[in-house]
């Protein structure tokens, strides 16, 4: 592997020092499957107080100090450097109640959750891969490190680290960590909504449909709404699958953005309890986006997502029924309510809907390339979208008398008949019109 400069004179530092150092976790996986490493974190037998020694002069990130991690500035940036430690008597499911530095690399990697995780390298020393790591990677086998019962009952989170690693490498999870995954699932409950939440985001935009079929065991309990979704099906002529089938190939299909892939997953959540069937026994979801929107809603409030996620979130999922017609005026108007960015989203998060019912027309989908080409002209004419953007403003208003809240209902009044075409976006036709008003 070639570390970095600034990984490797750390690393030669302590050795130097007398004490053994490694590359260690995600950045060997990342080597041996032929990855670039995002980033490099060392593990050293020299406890902090000897890894401060050896870098004194250096200015250093004590804050992980604790639990045994000091961060070394570099011109490359900051390097982790942790002392070798285990770690054990869980009480929570998330916390260890005790840490202890120990001397050998082994102890340290015993304590980490995967086999593919659990692998360090020293450029004197090679490959320390006590688990069995670097064949379980070639296998595509993701397997605990011990027994994966007691190894998720100390940290439940790993279960969704596990779904993570398994999609994000295409690994197959063995029957007794998949049992154990899926068994010990509603530990989960257990967690910080937070963790749980950051997980799900680094999850979301490395998933296909597949994955998200064979992971919806595991998934439902932390995201509730999904499970009776799972096989529901739509007596629908205008759907093949069912609703969580629909879901999850909506979500492979969108960008990888985290709006849209929350959007995606949470879209129709609501269909299930707006089911209702007609004399023909055929399904209709009426009102589903909206109440898809609240549950989207109380969903991510509970899982403490950003605001500004949730909002964005929630408003997708209440348009995504409502199509705009193949017109220029509609699609200002659109344009105007949403902004360029949401108004995009919103036609990806459509898009990917109309492709994914397992039956699409061809027509269905050329609607979104009119549109778009619209939008095209719309952007190119620099439109009139927004009061600021009107050929008069506030001041024009007090000149002809309007005063107070009078002069925005005039003016929001003046871009509706605006974004109509009504009116061109001239400063003689807009006076006029107030005055006949
Ligand atoms: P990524 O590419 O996502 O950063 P990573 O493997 O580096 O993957 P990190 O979350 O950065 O993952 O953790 C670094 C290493 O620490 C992991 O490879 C694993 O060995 C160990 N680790 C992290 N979180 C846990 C956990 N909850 N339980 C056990 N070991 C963990
Ligand atoms: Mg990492």
């Amino acid at each position: 592997m070639e570390l970095p400069q600034s990984v490797f004179d750390c690393l030669s530092r302590l050795e130097n020092a007398g004490y053994a150092c490694y590359a260690v976790g995600g950045c060997v996986r990342d080597w041996l499957l032929g990855l670039t490493p995002h980033d490099y974190d060392l593990c050293t037998a020299a406890t902090p107080e000897q890894i401060q020694t050896v870098f004194s002069g250096e200015r250093m990130v004590l804050a992980g100090e604790k639990h045994g991690t000091i961060g070394i500035l570099t011109p490359g940036g900051v390097v982790e450097i942790t002392t070798f430690r285990t770690e054990g008597d869980y009480q929570d499911n998330r916390h260890p109640g005790w840490v202890k530095f120990v001397e050998q690399i082994e102890g340290d990697l015993s304590r980490r959750d995967f086999t593919v995780n659990a692998m360090a390298w020293s450029p004197t020393r090679g490959l320390c891969d006590p688990f069995g790591g670097q064949q379980d990677l070639k296998n595509r086998i993701l397997r605990a490190v011990g027994d994966p019962a007691t190894r998720f009952r100390e940290d439940s989170l790993r279960i969704l680290r596990g779904v993570r690693f398994a999609v994000r490498y295409g690994l197959t999870p063995e029957p007794k960590t998949l049992e154990a995954m899926t068994d010990l699932a509603p530990l989960m409950d257990n967690l910080a909504r937070e963790r749980v939440f950051d997980e799900l985001c680094k999850l979301l935009p490395l998933v296909n449909a597949e994955d998200l079929l064979r992971f919806v065991p595991i998934l439902s309990q932390v995201i509730p709404d999904l499970k009776p979704m799972v096989g529901f099906d739509q007596h629908s002529p205008h759907h093949a699958y069912d609703v969580f089938t629909h879901t999850a190939h909506v979500t492979a299909a969108v960008p990888d953005d985290p709006v849209l892939r929350w959007a995606a997953l949470l879209h129709d959540v609501g269909k299930v309890p707006a089911f209702t069937t007609d004399e023909t026994g055929r399904g209709h979801f009426y009102g589903h986006a909206q109440l898809s929107a609240q549950m989207a809603d109380a969903l991510l409030r509970q899982l403490k997502a950003p605001n500004a996620l949730r909002e964005q979130v929630v408003e997708l999922i209440d348009l995504h029924m409502t199509k705009p017609l193949a017109e220029k005026k509609a699609v200002r108007r659109l344009l105007s309510k949403l902004g360029l960015e949401r108004l995009q989203q919103l036609w990806c998060l459509q898009k990917a809907d109309t492709s994914s019912k397992g039956i699409c027309k061809d027509e269905e989908l050329h609607h979104f390339v009119v549109l778009n080409a619209l939008l095209e002209e719309v952007l190119a004419e620099d439109a009139c979208l927004q009061v600021k953007d009107l050929a008069i403003d506030g001041k024009d208003l007090m000149a002809l008398g309007f005063s107070g809240p009078a002069i925005g209902k005039a003016l929001n009044a003046l871009l509706e008949q605006v974004l109509d075409e009504k009116i061109p976006n001239d400063r003689s036709a807009l006076l006029a019109a107030i005055e006949k008003r």
